[in-house]
């Protein structure tokens, strides 16, 4: 297995606005990401954490202040499809997977223009869906998988280019709690293994108790990200 150290993000003074100005989404956020962190980002609806998530993704810029992942500004970033194809993995509330593919055929589609061989792509396909505790289910279709299933599908897809940083936007928001926790506990292990950092939004105090720090965003300003306590 092949461990990659995670990303370092840094974001500095972010302001972003909508609707010519009237909605302050982030107003003066500033926070770090150390590499192979497991952070969370809570917060009411409304309180700008995809806005963020989307900003850090390279989705969209920032008014004011800046984004840097391992020390590059990310509006400086000639070409961002690349940024966001091979450093970033999202993983959103909903599985996101296209109904009329496979498992391993979901997972494929971020390999192309990356890994050039069919045979190369299967074989990839099929150890990510190992690795999430899936090879029995390679040629499985999305309808055919329970909810946490195709959750961990769009996991191994995030996983296809090795991204050094995963950005999940309330992954186990359509879960169970059981099954949420579950998915949580494959994230922490991707981090464990891989190294990855993972930035984490969820609503689920259980969920955000389980990582290594929880930031929370309230009327787009951090509030906390002090340390968990150390379990007991
Ligand atoms: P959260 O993910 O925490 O629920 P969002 O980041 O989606 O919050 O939204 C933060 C605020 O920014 C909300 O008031 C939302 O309506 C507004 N907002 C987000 N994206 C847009 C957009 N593209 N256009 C206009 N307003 C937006
Ligand atoms: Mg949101």
């Amino acid at each position: 297995m092949s461990r990659r150290l995670g990303a370092e993000v840094r974001v500095d003074h972010v302001v972003k606005a909508f609707e010519g100005g009237r909605v302050r989404a982030l107003d003066d956020v500033s926070f770090s990401l150390a590499p192979g962190e497991l952070v969370a980002l809570t917060g009411p609806s409304g309180s700008g954490k995809s806005t963020l998530l989307n900003l850090i993704g390279a989705l969209d810029d920032p008014d004011e202040g800046s984004i840097t992942l391992d020390g590059e500004r990310l509006d400086r970033i000639r070409d961002r499809d690349a940024y966001r194809s091979r450093t970033v993995g999202f993983v959103f509330q909903l599985h996101n997977l296209i109904s009329t593919l496979t498992a391993s055929e979901n997972i494929q589609i971020p390999m192309f223009g990356h890994t050039h061989s069919r045979a190369a792509r299967r074989e990839r396909a099929r150890n990510l869906l190992g690795e999430v505790g899936l090879a029995d289910r390679v040629d499985a279709r999305p309808a055919t998988l329970s909810g946490g299933e195709r959750q961990r599908v769009a996991i191994a897809r995030a996983l296809a280019n090795e991204p050094r940083l995963i950005l999940a936007d309330e992954p186990t928001g359509a879960l169970d709690s059981a099954t949420g926790a579950r998915v949580l506990a494959l994230l922490d292990e991707v981090r464990q293994r891989r190294g990855t950092t993972i930035l984490l939004v969820t609503n689920d105090d259980q969920v955000a108790a389980a990582t290594d720090r929880v930031l929370r965003l309230r009327d787009g300003v951090i509030r906390g990200g002090e340390p968990q306590p150390a379990p007991a």
